[in-house]
């Protein structure tokens, strides 16, 4: 599934693409990707508006308009927004085309067909329950202290749960915790000040890191120009297959569920106690 990485990468790919071109055009293959307003309302309302910015709140991309709505696109688990030379015939996974005016296309391909469009005047209405930026100034160290104090949810539950941080899941979660020596189902509130620190530095330096590559190509994730991303070679341990070492010390990584969820550590490098 695409997180925040992958998100800030298509952000940034198309962001000097996209700002100031008109939407002359919208081709819906499947409408079960509008979710507010209805179809018939949601094209007509989007044709011949200018996008006027694009920015994004936790793994969510918003599309702001010349109406002074906003075009809220998440892409769940397999979406990704290709950019593409006008007329440019659609693969069979692509749910939805918005035609440029300066003959470009973007194409939501989403095989599983689980991603969502919205477009809304009040954008709180969609992202408004999101909790803090793990990369914006605000996420500090006593921030995340705070928000783990006195929880008893397993931390790995917590850096996935999208009101507690924006922006992590799966896997990310699994390479900060990794990365601050934290087994993954110590009770959030059980964690001492320096492993919050070490656990703070970690979530920052992952994310960096893997916006650096250009975000992880695990399953269907592609960048705007279609090509994939590299990231997810410097996975220390999220989707190890069973048998993988820890490349620290050597242990094979071991895999638990934890909320429905693989979870991937290392059992000597993020001890239980
Ligand atoms: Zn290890």
């Amino acid at each position: 599934m695409p997180e925040l990485p992958e998100v800030e990468t298509i952000k940034n790919e198309l962001l000097p693409h996209i700002v100031g071109r008109q939407v002359n055009g919208v081709t819906l293959f499947w409408e079960g990707i509008v979710r507010q307003p209805s179809v018939e309302e949601f094209c007509p309302c989007l044709i011949g508006q200018r996008l006027t910015g694009l920015a994004r709140r936790g793994k969510y991309l918003l599309f702001s308009l010349t109406s002074g709505e906003v075009l809220i696109i998440h892409l769940k688990m397999t979406g990704s927004l290709l950019l593409k030379p006008a007329s440019t015939e659609a693969d069979k996974f692509v749910r939805a085309i918005l035609h440029l005016d300066n003959g470009t296309e973007i194409h939501f391909r989403d095989p599983r067909k689980l991603g969502v469009m919205w477009l809304v005047k009040d954008v709180d209405s969609v992202v408004g329950k999101l909790g803090p930026e793990p990369l914006e100034a605000e996420f500090t160290p006593q921030l995340l202290a705070k928000r783990l104090a006195n929880r008893t949810a397993p931390v790995k539950a917590l850096l996935s749960d999208q009101t507690f941080i924006a922006g992590i899941g799966n896997m990310y979660a699994d390479e900060a915790l990794f990365a601050a020596g934290v087994h993954p189902l110590r009770p959030g509130g059980s964690l001492s000040s320096e492993e919050v620190e070490h656990l703070h530095r970690a979530i920052q330096q992952v994310l960096w890191s893997a916006i650096g590559n250009k975000g992880a190509s695990v399953d269907t994730y592609f960048r705007p120009d279609g090509t994939l991303c590299t990231a997810h070679f410097q996975f220390q341990v999220a989707h190890r297959l069973s048998g993988k070492f820890c490349p620290v010390c050597g242990t094979p990584i071991e895999r638990i569920p934890i909320r429905n969820r693989g979870t991937y550590f290392c059992p000597h490098c993020q001890p239980e106690t």
